[in-house]
């Protein structure tokens, strides 16, 4: 049986939680999957009521999950804290504990939510494309690290730096990610002027020959930015170091134009992983039941695909999701004219219905 670690947090983190939670129950007993459900604190509610934005018992329940939803953390009522009190400090705090090294950020836009997107509409509709970023290593931890004053002149350096076993791991985890959808990864390096992309290349290659039934591309990050604004939907899976994908991955969230509806997913080593909708706790409209469920929803269907196997029930997720999308139902935050405006609640029990129609 799987166990997983609910994490509503602050703000409109509750509310989509609960809504997670309902739904957990109906793949249950559609699917006869039965999931052990915990709940702990994070953010700001765990320092209101534990003194610390990731208590000790949190992390102990995390580790013995397979896998932990999470709502969102943040809100006005903590922002004057001390840093090490902030809520924020526990996202960063729990990605460390497991050890989640690889951070996947799909950006689908479903063809009903075209005109969402700043880009033309046949550039973006139906993109469905994945972005896997390094999140443990590279220049955003590299030492030496810092500020110092050379004759005279105040000079700021970072390191980056990745090790081949830090690349392998990451990349292998671009190829299991591509083996489960189109078969397509393309890593992303500036190969031609940095020493540290040259050895990722070299790295990325000798995985792809472990990896045949995937087909491997390499492209310059530079061209990468450009191509993911230009033609989006030629890409299927891109991997690469932090930096660049901390980048790329923002770059490819606004092609959706709908931050609603952006999951996440965070892995470690034994397959265990966080799953978490891209956007905040969103305090503007916590508490009046018009927040959006479904990028925690999808994120809900990536933990079923990629920490409990069971890509069949993802699968039925995001298309009972695409069929509400079909019957108009729209959250104020992706509402366009000629569609019905829901919250929360109706929202989420218009995609259970709609997976309870399907078998
Ligand atoms: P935000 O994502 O919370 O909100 C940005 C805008 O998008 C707001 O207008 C909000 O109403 C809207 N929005 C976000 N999610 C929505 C949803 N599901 N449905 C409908 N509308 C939605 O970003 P912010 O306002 O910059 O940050 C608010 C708080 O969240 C801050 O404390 C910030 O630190 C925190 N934050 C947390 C996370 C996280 O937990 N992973 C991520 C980003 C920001």
């Amino acid at each position: 049986m799987s166990k997983i670690l609910v994490l509503p947090g602050d703000g409109i983190g509750t509310e989509i939680i609960d809504e997670a939670i309902k739904l957990i129950s109906a793949v249950e007993s559609l699917f006869g999957f039965h999931c052990e459900i915990e709940q702990g604190l994070i953010g700001g509610i765990a320092v209101d009521q534990a003194g610390s934005p990731l208590p000790e018992q949190t992390v102990a329940l995390a580790k013995q999950a397979d896998a932990v939803l999470l709502g969102a953390v943040g809100g006005p009522k903590w922002d004057q804290l001390d840093r090490h009190l902030r809520p924020e400090r526990g996202l960063l705090g729990i990605r460390a504990e497991l050890g989640l090294f690889a951070n996947l950020r799909p950006a689908i836009l479903f063809p009903q939510l075209a005109a969402a997107s700043t880009l033309k509409e046949e550039v973006v509709s139906g993109l469905d494309i994945l972005i896997i970023r390094e999140l443990t290593g590279g220049i955003y931890f590299g030492e030496p690290r810092g500020e110092k004053v050379v004759d005279g002149k105040r000079v700021g350096f970072n390191t980056m730096i990745y090790q081949e076993d830090e690349i392998a791991r990451i990349v292998q985890a671009g190829f299991d990610a591509a083996r489960k959808r189109g078969g397509r990864l393309c890593s992303v390096d500036k190969a031609n002027v940095l020493d540290v992309s040259g050895l990722w290349r070299d790295v990325a290659t000798a995985v792809g020959e472990k990896n045949p039934d995937v087909e491997l591309s390499h492209m310059y990050v530079d061209n990468a930015a450009m191509q993911l604004v230009r033609a989006p939907k030629q890409f299927d899976v891109m991997v690469t170091g932090n930096l660049f994908g901390d980048i790329l991955s923002d770059c490819a969230a606004m092609l959706t134009g709908s931050i609603g509806m952006l999951p996440s997913a965070s892995l470690n080593e034994s397959g265990a992983g966080m799953y978490e909708p891209v956007h905040g706790s969103a305090p503007d409209i916590a508490g009046t039941g018009q927040a959006n469920p479904l990028a925690t929803f999808l994120s809900t269907a990536m933990m079923y695909r990629h920490s409990l196997e069971r890509a069949d029930i993802a699968d039925a997720i995001e298309a009972a999701v695409s069929a509400v999308l079909d019957q108009g139902l729209r959250t104020g935050d992706i509402f366009s004219d000629g569609c019905k405006k829901v919250g929360t609640l109706e929202m989420s029990g218009a995609v259970i219905n709609a997976l309870q129609q399907t078998d």
